[in-house]
């Protein structure tokens, strides 16, 4: 059965007690608003773990097999200029799985911008060369607005 959770409803950290625990008691919630990033997207903290996350951390690989941070790994690792064939071998993912999960990022460029940028120390001309790899300039991106 499908279980729609909202962001910020549960905690995506994995190493986390309440690793994807949904808030039953609403007195005492685990994770928290805490303020807005740059570009306007709510951020959170869970107060279990300390952890930063914003909005659309954990809802967009949500329920993948995958561990969350595994994929932002691999998407850093391309984004630092490792090929998508030497990183099947090192992180044993399929060549397709990485690229649907490019596919996939390339859908939600302006939220893992924030994320790959700020926990994985990515730059901005690292991040437009992997998001080339499926055609996808980023979105909703004016000229001169970066
Ligand atoms: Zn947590």
């Amino acid at each position: 059965m499908e279980q729609f959770a909202k962001p910020g409803e549960f905690c995506p950290n994995e190493a986390c007690p309440d690793y994807q625990k949904l808030q039953i008691n609403q007195s005492k919630p685990n994770v928290i608003k805490a303020g807005k990033t740059r570009k306007g997207v709510q951020r959170f903290k869970c107060q279990i773990c300390g952890k930063y996350f914003v909005e659309t951390t954990g809802t967009i690989f949500y329920r993948k097999r995958t561990p969350e941070h595994e994929i932002l790994e691999t998407l850093a690792l391309l984004a630092e200029g490792n090929r998508i064939s030497s990183l099947t071998r090192v992180k044993g993912h399929k060549e397709d799985t990485i690229l649907s999960w490019l596919r996939e990022a390339a859908r939600h460029t302006e939220e893992l911008e924030d994320v790959l940028m700020k926990e994985y120390r990515i730059q901005r001309g690292q991040l437009d060369g992997l998001w080339a790899y499926v055609g996808n300039k980023g979105e909703k991106k004016l000229p001169g607005n970066s």
